[in-house]
């Protein structure tokens, strides 16, 4: 589906599939539990999801002629820290905007995890106090005339490099590569479960799942509290990303399946139940999950199975995205486990 675009390798190939023996054990062993590990998909600075979407980025930046990437996130954002690695590794400056997108206070929240390693990868950092939101923000725009008034020529990418015109290519690529390892195993996925917050992950795989007539089956998990704009997201990401791989059929809205009681309390902010789901893989699978994304569609995915979503007998694979650096900004949380 992708052969007419150009990639920029930046992860170590397929990510792997692996069983999830004991986790399906303890919920009753009805539904067979996987993960695909885009946690692992990389060396550069922990790897995730991003990584997998700018490979398909990457070839338009060098091409363009900037000299410096420019993003931005919250202050525990996994995509700037993972933008400000493919930056270091293909010789480019980064700026980062990181807002105060989470109403939550540890002693070092600005210190250790992604921010950390941005700033040890030579990123130019700047805090910005405000909340929220998805869509494309003033204080983007700002940096990126900043950098062009310093001289410079700054490639944009957009948060979570979502709403970018070849931001969905990198999962259209994730389920082409589940259908191969699919192939190898001798049994397909009935479902996928993933992470939903800026939409290019689950609209990615809505339009490669669609191939075989599965996208109703990637269920949605929203992180972001603010369901109705992430819906419309994913749909508007799905559609402009069918139109340039030239999919043979519509994508509507009913494509796009999005669960939405798992959010609360907000974005950022884990739930009690919450880290019940992180405490309960890491226990049983040594798989570490985040406060702020995976920990929440981990979540989303133990209940559902729990309230019989999935039929006796399905395989579900779970898409572990990254992001378990964060959990470093939380530690008064799990001083004791
Ligand atoms: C960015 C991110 C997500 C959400 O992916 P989107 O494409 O923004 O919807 C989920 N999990 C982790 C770990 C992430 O970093």
């Amino acid at each position: 589906m992708l052969e007419k675009f150009e990639r920029y390798p930046l992860t170590f190939g397929p990510s792997p599939i692996e069983k999830l023996e004991r986790l399906s054990a303890h919920l009753g062993g009805g539904v067979e539990l996987y993960a695909k590990r885009e946690d692992c998909n990389s060396g550069l600075a922990f790897g995730g999801n991003k990584i997998r979407k700018l490979e398909y980025i990457v070839p338009d930046a060098i091409a363009s002629g900037a000299d410096t990437l420019v993003t931005i996130g919250g202050v525990q954002s996994n995509h700037t820290r993972q933008v400000a690695a493919v930056a270091a590794k293909i010789g480019m400056k980064c700026r980062l905007v990181q807002e105060s997108w989470v109403p939550f206070q540890d002693a070092v929240y600005d210190r250790v995890g992604n921010i950390l390693m941005s700033r040890v990868m030579g990123a130019e950092i700047e805090l910005v106090d405000e909340g929220f939101d998805i869509g494309i923000r003033k204080s983007w725009e700002a940096a990126l005339q900043d950098v062009k008034d310093k001289g410079g020529n700054p490639y944009p990418i957009p948060a979570g490099a979502s709403v970018h015109k070849y931001g969905g290519l990198g999962f259209v690529g994730f389920a082409e590569e589940v259908r191969a390892q699919e192939a190898e195993l001798g049994f397909s996925f009935d479902y996928i479960v993933v992470c939903t917050v800026t939409g290019s992950t689950h609209a990615g795989m809505v339009v490669g799942f669609a191939k075989d007539d599965r996208q109703k089956h990637v269920i949605g998990i929203d992180a972001s509290g603010t369901p109705e704009q992430t819906h419309a997201q994913v749909l508007d990401i799905a559609q402009k990303t069918a139109a340039l791989i030239e999919l043979d059929r519509d994508i509507t809205a009913e494509d796009v399946v999005l669960k939405t009681e798992y959010a609360y309390p907000e974005y950022g902010v884990p739930s009690d139940e919450t880290n019940d789901a992180i405490r309960m893989s890491a226990r049983l699978e040594g798989m570490m999950t985040d406060p702020v994304y995976e920990g929440k569609s981990m979540q989303g995915m133990i209940d559902l199975v729990r309230t019989d979503f999935f039929p006796s007998g399905s395989k579900v694979l779970y898409a572990h995205l990254g992001g378990v650096p964060a959990i470093n900004a939380y530690s008064y949380i799990y001083r004791n486990g």
